[in-house]
Order: structure tokens, then sequence, then C-alpha cells
């Protein structure tokens, strides 16, 4: 039986995926799906005894790693390129024992990382609404006019966007009171004036501005004042 190209050495055991139907020089059996070269005849996994270990596809890199580790024996798989003209590594063999309990370490580690996320959103959440808390008191302390409903509506959108999820530095930047000021006057100008009528109808964007700003100007001064708006 002819020889099978060497593949490079590597430390560990090396199993082949051969291209060619190969058959085992021992057993004769074949043609082989997996192969072990032994002084550069083919042998079966059986005749290798390595016919107990499992097949583990590459792609997972800690399940590998640990069924590797688990394993008292295991291989590398690997298979011909011929347009590389190299091998290239399509997984390993180890023992089932080791795999399951590689594969259960693994759900472990999913599933500690399912509840982290969990927590990590839970307190997120918990940011947000704290920073939606600060940010309606930030309101009311510079409108006392404003009503309550009213600032937390505007504290609620504001924190959609520039919440605690975007660090503490630029939450401490939405509160700052040019930042407060700007949501109220945002919401004012949508909420209490005709401006999104006017966009609506064709009016340009600076000359519907215009057109409300005297109305906004009033509202948020009469908030400022502490005055209700009329
Ligand atoms: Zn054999």
């Amino acid at each position: 039986m002819a020889s099978i190209a060497t593949p490079p050495q590597r430390t560990g055991l090396l199993v082949i995926q051969p291209l060619k139907k190969r058959h085992c020089a021992e057993c004769r059996t074949g043609p082989l799906a997996l192969l072990v070269l032994e002084e550069g005849l083919p042998r079966c996994l059986d005749c290798a005894d390595l016919g107990h270990l499992v097949f583990l596809p590459r792609g997972d890199t800690a399940l590998t790693r640990r069924s590797r580790e688990g394993s008292a024996l295991s291989a590398v798989v690997v298979r011909f390129n011929r347009r590389r003209s190299r091998y290239e590594r399509q997984g390993v063999l180890v023992e089932e024992t080791a795999l399951a309990r590689a594969e259960k370490r693994c759900l472990a580690d999913a599933e500690a990382r399912r509840r982290r996320r969990v927590r990590d959103a839970r307190r997120r959440e918990a940011e947000d609404l704290r920073f939606t808390d600060t940010f309606a008191r930030e309101i009311r302390r510079l409108f006392p006019g404003c009503p309550a409903d009213r600032a937390q509506t505007i504290a609620a959108h504001a924190s959609v966007r520039g919440s605690g999820r975007v660090g503490r530095s630029a939450a401490g930047r939405a509160l700052s009171e040019a930042a407060v000021t700007a949501a109220v006057r945002a919401s004012v100008r949508h909420t209490d004036t005709p401006y999104d009528q006017l966009l609506m109808s064709g009016v340009p964007r600076h000359e519907a501005r215009r057109r409300i700003a005297g109305a906004v100007d009033t509202t948020l001064r009469g908030w400022h004042a502490g005055r209700a708006p009329t």
C-alpha cells in the first residue's frame, strides 16, 4: 500500500481525514473516515487504540480546550487542503466522559453569563430610573411652574437618549442647566406650540422656530417664575 504524504509533525497524536479511499494496513477495513499514520502506513482508529474516542469538530474553543484537558488520550484531526497545499485542523478526538464534563462546564458558564446579563440589565434599568428622577427634580428646580407629570415625561424622554447608560460624565453633562433647559424648551416647542403643524405644512424649520419662539419663551419664563401655564 502506498504511503501518504506525511503531514507536518505536531505535538500529540495526529489523526487524518483522508482525501482518498484508504484501508487499514493491519485489519484491512475501509475506506477509512479517519486514520492514523504509523511508519507511513494508514491504520484504523481501532487498530491504533483510538477507537474509543469521539470526534469534536473545531469551532468551540473553550469546549475543545476543556475536553482535551480532561482526556487522558486525545488527538488532533486534520485534513489536507489541496488548494492551500497544507493540512488544516478539523477538530479533535477526545474521551466521551471528558467531552460530557466539558459540555457541562461550558453550559454552566453560559448560564452564568446569562444571569450576569440579566443582572446588568436590571442595574441599567435602576440607573435609568434614578437618572429620570434626578432629571425630573432638576427640571422642577429650574422650572418650578412645570407640572410634575410633565417634568416626569420630559425626563423620561431625555433618559432614553442620555441616561446612565452612557456613563457618569455624560449623565452629568445631560443634567447641566443648559441641557435641562434645552430638553424643556424642546418639549414646550413640540407640545405647547403649533411648531409641528408648521413643519408638516411645509414651513421651513428656521421660519417655524422664529414664529413660535415668543410662545416658547413666554411658557419657559412662566415656569421659571413658578407659574403654571396659562
Ligand atoms: Zn484496523
